[in-house]
C-alpha cells in the first residue's frame, strides 16, 4: 500500500528510510509504503508517483510524526461500558494520536502477568492505534502489596504506575524505583497524601516532595509526576531537573484551559484527581508548557457512564483525546508556539520517556490544519463517554488524518 502525503507543512525534518539524512523543511510531500516513510520531497521535486491514496495538504496543513499520548485510560478489561479497545483507539486515531499508554486500573487490574497477556492480546486484535500498557506498582493498586512486576516486565510494559492512587509507601516507593531502574521502565506517579483532601493544594506537594527525597537514594531510576496542578508542584519538579535529577513532568488540556471557579458551570465534567485549581496556577502551567519546563501534554483520558459523572457521588476523571489539541491550541493561541508543542510535548518528549521510537521513519503521521476554526460537537465524538467540558467550544485546529503503521485510521469528512 502507497500513499502520498502532498504538500504539507514541516516544520522538523521527517526521517525517511531512502534518505535519513534529509533535512527538509517547509513545504513537502511524503511517500508512505507499508507502515515506512519511504521519502520525503521538497516542493518543486517530481512527485508524480502511482499511489493507492493521494493525501493533498494544499500547503496549509501540518504533518507530525509519532503524536503520544502518554496517559490514557481505555477500560478494558472489564469496563467496556465506559470505553472499550475499539471506541478509545479511534478517539485517539480522531484526536489525531498514534500512540497512547494506557494506565493499569482496569478490573482486574494489570497488576500480574495473566492479566497483561490478556490486555495484550486485546490489543493486538482491536487497537487501530498503537497501544502500550503500564504495569501495577502494587497489588489491585492498594498500596499494601508489590504488584508481580518481574513476571510484568518479561510481558510487555512500556512503565509502572499506581496511576489514580496516590502511592505513600516509601518502602514500596523506593523497591518501586528499583525494579524501575532494573528493567529501564519509567516510574509514573500520581502524587497524593492518602490522608489529605485532594483539594488542599499540599497533598500534591508533600508526595512530590517525598517522591523526590526518595529518588535521591535510587541514581539509575527515571521518574515521571503525572498531572501537575500546582504552580509548586511545577517548581519542585523543575528544580530537581535543574539539579540533575532524572525527573520529568506533565499536564493536561483541563489544567491549562479550566479552574475551580468552572465546577459551578460543568459541573460532573470538570471534576478530576487532582483537582481543577486557581487561576494563577493556570496560567503558570500555561507559562510552563509554553517554556517546555512541563515536559509533557497528556489528556488522563477517563471515560465515565452520564451516571457517574452525575447525582450524589461523581467519579473522577474527563475524557480528553478528541478535543486536546483544538482546546490547547486555543488556549496558547499561537501556531508557532503550538508546533513546538506537538513536536516536543506531544511527539518527541512522552516517546523519549517511555522508550518508543521517535521520527524514525516509522509511518505514524497526523496531518493538522492549525487555522481551521469550528465549534467542538463532543455528540460527534468516537468515544463511548460524553463527560468533556468542551462541547459547543469555539476551537482552532483540526485533524485532517491520522496515518498509523502505514493505514489511514481517520480521515476528516466536512
Ligand atoms: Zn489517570
Amino acid at each position: 500500500m502507497k500513499i502520498l502525503i502532498k504538500d504539507v507543512i514541516i516544520k522538523r525534518p521527517i526521517v525517511s528510510i531512502n534518505n535519513k539524512q534529509n533535512k527538509i523543511t517547509g513545504i513537502a510531500s511524503i511517500l508512505i509504503e507499508d507502515a515506512s516513510i519511504l521519502e520525503v520531497y521538497e516542493e518543486g521535486q517530481n512527485v508524480d508517483i502511482e499511489c493507492d491514496k493521494i493525501i493533498n495538504g494544499n500547503k496549509r496543513v501540518h504533518a507530525f510524526v509519532d503524536l503520544m499520548d502518554m496517559h490514557v485510560h481505555f477500560r478494558t478489561p472489564g469496563q467496556e461500558y465506559k470505553e472499550d479497545m475499539v471506541t478509545g483507539t479511534k478517539a485517539a486515531a480522531k484526536g489525531g494520536f498514534t500512540h497512547v499508554v494506557c494506565m493499569a486500573n482496569t478490573k482486574p487490574v494489570v497488576d500480574n502477568a495473566d492479566t497483561l497477556k490478556m490486555l495484550n492480546s486485546i490489543i493486538a486484535e482491536q487497537a487501530i492505534v498503537n497501544v502500550y500498557p503500564v504495569g501495577g506498582i502494587t497489588k489491585d493498586l492498594n498500596g499494601i502489596q508489590m504488584a508481580d512486576i518481574d513476571e510484568m516486565a518479561k510481558g510487555k510494559i512500556i512503565a509502572l504506575s499506581d496511576d489514580g492512587f496516590g502511592l505513600n509507601n516509601e518502602e514500596f516507593l523506593f523497591k518501586a524505583y528499583l525494579k524501575g531502574a532494573e528493567y529501564g521502565l519509567p516510574i509514573l506517579l500520581h502524587c497524593q497524601i492518602g490522608d489529605m483532601d485532594a483539594y488542599d493544594r499540599n497533598s500534591e506537594i508533600k508526595a512530590i516532595e517525598t517522591s523526590l527525597r526518595i529518588l535521591k537514594k535510587v541514581a539509575d531510576a527515571r521518574v515521571h509526576i503525572q498531572h501537575v496542578s500546582t504552580k509548586e508542584s511545577i517548581d519542585l519538579v523543575h528544580e530537581a531537573q535543574k539539579n540533575g535529577f532524572k525527573v520529568t513532568m506533565e499536564t493536561c488540556p483541563h489544567y491549562i484551559t479550566l479552574t475551580h471557579a468552572d465546577i459551578e458551570k460543568y459541573k460532573g465534567n470538570a471534576i478530576m484527581n487532582p483537582p481543577l485549581r486557581e487561576q494563577g496556577d493556570k496560567e503558570y502551567s500555561i507559562e510552563m508548557l509554553k517554556q517546555n519546563v512541563i515536559n509533557v501534554l497528556v489528556t488522563d483520558h477517563a471515560p465515565h457512564s452520564t451516571e457517574e459523572k452525575t447525582g450524589d457521588k461523581i467519579m473522577n476523571g474527563i475524557i480528553g483525546l478528541e478535543s486536546s489539541i483544538p482546546v490547547t491550541l486555543s488556549v496558547i493561541d499561537d501556531n508557532e508556539k503550538m508546533v513546538e508543542i506537538l513536536l516536543n510535548q506531544m511527539s518527541k518528549n512522552p516517546c523519549c520517556i517511555v522508550g518508543v521510537p521517535y521520527n524514525v521513519g516509522n509511518a505514524n503521521i497526523t496531518l493538522i490544519g492549525l487555522e481551521d476554526k469550528y465549534k467542538l460537537d463532543i455528540n460527534k465524538f468516537e468515544s463511548k463517554a460524553r463527560n468533556c467540558p468542551y462541547d459547543n467550544w469555539t476551537v482552532k485546529g483540526r485533524v485532517i488524518a491520522t496515518i498509523c503503521k502505514g493505514k489511514v485510521v481517520y480521515e476528516y469528512k466536512d
